[in-house]
């Protein structure tokens, strides 16, 4: 290794690299699936590359993994013969996190939450992981298609430094060397690897091979290394049938596809044969990531054709209110050849498109349906992006509002768990519409005059105040046939809700008052369009309500702090 020089890590990976290995110790092993993990992708990405070009697998198509310990050296090495990195592919991949966000987030991290495994997680533990077991990790990589001399040595001790140089490597792909810690020797037992090789990585598609066991020791030291054999199923998970695939093991394949860390809530698996021919295999993660608001955060499916894999984060297959969903699609209707952008306009994606979307949304009905405390874990993880859906998908309107959740009058507190279902049940006789108000804040919602009538009457109301709500709700006119009414717009027509003695009261009061609610709207003449006496109150003198057809106060806000 000639012409070695040493590197400093970026400033976010040093922090990410001593929160990991100190939140994460308690469930060390997992390092082996990502670095597993990692060969897999690496090897995935060489098949695919080598559909346009096969002289990339330099005759050697067999992928494989290969993890051999060695007890006297005290070492881990996992080999395989993907893609492999070339030189600024290393610095960038081993020694920088691209993610945008990062830094930000990382900065925010309370002392609690720097310890929690599930937050640091969410970064998808990767290569890093190995510096949890291993007090040096050293990398030999050459990437399909370079000459040998073109071969990376990187080592680290995961410090805030490496070392970066190059080698001579005949083989293309990937050996790391991970030198165990003395505390750690436990993955040097070979019985101990397969069994976790099985438990977490059965399901990648590329064999990984370990020695056979040595026959008892016999005198000398010339006997041979046993023959290598295979230790996982090697099976692409979502090949398989549904009622061979254990829970674990999709959970399993869930951390491998989504880079999580912790479990998925639900998945849903399909295979379809006809007009489309597929498979989908979709999953609900358990936790936002960080970046769930961040435009450029990877989103979309894992795509496969005919069990090639093409390409990671294809947004094209679910909508942008979908964005939290993960897993795989893999097509027996596209090409081989599909890019980027022909999956922008293309007919068999769209119907894909449509069809995941069907899935997705039945796969949240179905877990609200069997498992509300999940369901609510869901909602308020992703609820928010959720309520984008009746505005960018007008065709699945209905199904989006089944799934919607709202605080209310009925409970009175912050938590939004009550679907529109609910209060249709439990609406009064007499009643016609759904009322809502929506106002900053869950207390000014709580506290907004134009309840007071409701509350009079007993009358639910739903309480919304996230920001996209107004939004929302002039996207969903109806549910159940219902109306969807804003209590705060308009004249309030409370219709059968009111009896004969009242509507003759108001008509009383609107004559006692015209002269007054006249001189009122004249000095009010540039603020307001009409003055008019109201029912609605009970305790409040006045209030404010907006035309029935203009903009709400929340969206006048956002369009303004948007510079309209
Ligand atoms: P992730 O797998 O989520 O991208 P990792 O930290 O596991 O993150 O790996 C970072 C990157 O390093 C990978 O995206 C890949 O580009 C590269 N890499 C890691 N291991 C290998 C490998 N065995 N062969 C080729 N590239 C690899
Ligand atoms: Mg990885």
């Amino acid at each position: 290794t000639a012409r070695t020089e040493k590197r400093e890590f970026q400033t976010e990976v040093k922090q990410l690299l001593h929160l990991m290995v100190h939140s994460l110790y308690s469930n060390k092993e997992i390092f082996l699936r990502e670095l597993i993990s990692n060969a897999s992708d690496a090897g995935d990405k060489l098949s695919f590359l080598a559909l346009q070009d096969d002289s990339l697998f330099e005759g050697d198509g067999d992928l494989r993994i290969w993890i051999e310990p060695d007890k006297e050296a005290g070492t881990l090495t996992l080999r395989d013969n993907g893609i492999g990195m070339t030189r600024d592919e290393v610095v960038a991949n081993l020694g920088t996190i691209a993610r945008s966000g990062t830094a930000e987030f990382l900065r925010q991290l309370s002392g609690d939450q720097k310890k929690d495994s599930r937050l640091i997680g969410q970064f998808g533990v990767g290569f890093y992981s190995a510096f949890i077991v291993a007090s040096r990790v050293e990398v030999f990589t050459r990437k399909a298609g370079a000459p040998a001399s073109e071969g990376v040595y990187w080592s680290s001790e995961g410090d805030g430094q490496f070392e970066l140089g190059e080698a001579e490597l005949a083989e293309r792909g990937t050996r790391l060397v991970l030198h165990l810690r003395d505390d750690e020797k436990e993955f040097l037992d070979s019985w101990r690897l397969k069994s976790l090789v099985r438990k977490y990585s059965d399901h990648v598609a590329v064999p990984v091979m370990m020695r056979e066991e040595p026959a008892p020791a016999e005198d000398g030291d010339d006997t041979p290394a046993p023959a290598w054999e295979q230790v996982n199923a090697a099976t692409a998970l979502w090949t398989r049938g549904k009622s061979e695939i254990s829970d674990e093991e999709y959970q399993d394949f869930y951390k491998h596809v989504s880079h999580d860390y912790s479990d998925a809530l639900t998945w849903s698996h399909n295979r379809v044969e006809g007009k489309l021919d597929y498979t989908s295999l979709l999953y609900v993660p358990g936790k936002a990531p960080f970046d769930l608001w961040q435009r450029e955060a990877p989103r979309g499916l894992k795509l496969y054709v005919q069990r090639v894999f093409i390409m990671d984060d294809a947004e094209q297959f679910l909508p942008l209110y979908l964005r939290f969903i993960k897993g795989v699609i893999d097509s027996n209707d596209l090409s081989l050849n599909v890019s980027r952008e022909i999956l922008q306009n293309d007919r068999t994606v769209a119907a894909l498109k449509a069809a995941m979307t069907k899935r997705a949304l039945g796969m949240l009905e179905k877990l609200a349906d069997n498992d509300a405390e999940k369901y609510q874990q869901f909602w308020d993880e992703f609820g928010a992006v959720l309520k984008e859906g009746p505005a960018e998908d007008y065709a699945n309107r209905e199904a989006v509002a089944k799934l919607l959740r709202f605080a209310s009058t009925q409970t009175g507190d912050a938590a939004q768990n009550v679907s529109l279902a609910d209060y249709v049940g439990r609406m009064k006789e007499g009643q016609k519409a759904i009322y809502y108000v929506v106002a900053d804040g869950h207390r000014n919602a709580v506290g907004s005059p134009h309840l007071e009538v409701f509350r009079k009457k007993g009358i639910e109301v739903l309480l919304l105040s996230d920001r996209i709500d107004e939004w929302l709700m002039s996207h969903l006119n109806e549910f159940d046939g219902k109306p969807l009414q804003d209590v705060a717009r308009g004249a309030l027509d409370l219709g059968e809700l009111e009896d004969e003695a009242e509507k003759k009261a108001h008509e009383e009061t609107d004559k006692q008052f015209a002269s007054l609610t006249a001189e009122i709207a004249k000095i009010l003449e540039a603020d307001v369009d009409s003055v008019r006496t109201t029912h609605r109150l009970t305790d409040s003198p006045a209030c404010l309500v907006v035309a029935e057809h203009d903009m709400g106060a929340q969206m006048r806000r956002i369009l303004e702090a948007a510079g309209q």
